[in-house]
């Protein structure tokens, strides 16, 4: 049976109905009759060839979540009818070191979702299983799509580089990633300072858990938080004066980029040196904080603030983001 799903034909084409042969269904893949895809930056870049990795026509699409319609022979820990969700990777190696220790997100042979393969802006997807996360009962579909690609990509760093109930945590951006990166810090313990050039979103920033609200692009604001912070997540893809932000992390501190900003990032090693600071970047994450992450959000009630959109109007919603106009995540969702 094909898959109809919107695809993209030429780079910055809008997305056309499209329909392809799934490839046979292995031991160890499954079949998800989707419905809900959250779009994401990403599959802007990929629909625009910014990566130079597109490979058309593909179906973009890499926050789906839905239920397994069937199961390879070899499937036992999933069923038919099991609701789940899928982020960015589809696959590794699955026998690396990187792999064997969980950071699958690491693996050289990483495969994404939508890159080589179709994703989820479509009526099913067949992938491995082991990249397929079952969603706890209490998380709604549409909540729960974007917490697969911004959600993982916001909660993995504050795993990784050590955040305590006692740390201080600066999120810089108060948007898709953001709003959610804020959440968990807050629900981690943490004193959460966030960082935006948008005066007016304090108020939002405070309501999803923010203690302390710093505009990003005053220098003054900037300088009045000297030594405060010891991890700051950036989630924004604009330039900012980084050397301010490592003046802002307290000794031992981290800056850690999940967005990409147009310029490189040029800073004095003295102001690394004089404090042990480091500047690091991180990558979604494996598939045990793909999990961990999902039972948090759902017990803490973490969720995206979603616009929900008909699948049919992929091509509005993505008119949308590239306008930045989405507040905070667009999701699309396939009839019931
Ligand atoms: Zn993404
Ligand atoms: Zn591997």
């Amino acid at each position: 049976m094909s898959i109809t799903g919107y695809a993209a034909v030429a780079p910055k084409a809008a997305l056309e109905k499209f329909s392809y042969e799934p490839e046979p269904l292995g031991p160890l893949d499954i079949e998800i009759a989707i419905s809900h895809c959250g779009l994401c930056h990403s599959d802007i870049h990929l629909i625009n060839d910014d990566w130079g990795v597109s490979d058309y026509p593909f179906i973009p699409g890499h926050e789906v979540v839905g239920t397994i319609r069937k199961t390879g022979p070899g499937v036992t820990v999933l069923k038919a009818g099991d609701r789940v969700a899928v982020g960015w990777q589809r696959g590794s190696c699955l026998s690396c070191e990187w792999c064997l220790g969980g950071d699958e997100n690491l693996c050289a042979n990483n495969k994404a979702t939508c890159v080589g393969h179709h994703g989820g802006f479509a009526d099913a997807i067949r992938l491995d299983h082991r990249f397929a996360y079952k969603l706890p009962d209490t998380l709604d579909s549409a909540d729960a799509a974007p917490l697969m690609c911004a959600g993982i990509t916001v909660y993995s760093p504050l795993r990784e580089f050590g955040v305590r109930p006692s740390s201080r945590v600066g999120i810089i951006g108060v948007g898709g990633l953001g709003h959610l990166a804020i959440q968990f810090a807050a629900a981690f313990g943490c004193e959460v300072t966030a960082f935006s050039s948008t005066a007016d979103k304090e108020q939002e920033a405070r309501h999803f858990g923010a203690h302390n609200f710093v505009v990003s692009t005053d220098p003054d604001q900037i300088a009045g938080v000297a030594g405060t912070q010891d991890v700051i997540l950036s989630t924004i893809n604009n330039d900012l004066e980084w050397g301010g932000y490592i003046n802002a992390l307290r000794p031992k501190g981290t800056l850690v980029f999940l967005g990409v900003p147009p310029s490189s990032i040029s800073v004095h090693a003295f102001t690394l040196i004089m404090g042990r600071k480091a500047i690091a970047g991180s990558p979604i994450g494996g598939r045990p904080a793909m999990r961990e992450m999902l039972e948090f959000a759902a017990r803490h009630d973490i969720k995206a603030r979603t616009e929900v959109m008909p699948m049919a109007d992929i091509n509005k919603a993505i008119d949308k983001v590239r306008k930045n106009e989405a507040r905070y995540r667009i999701v699309l969702a396939n009839p019931a």
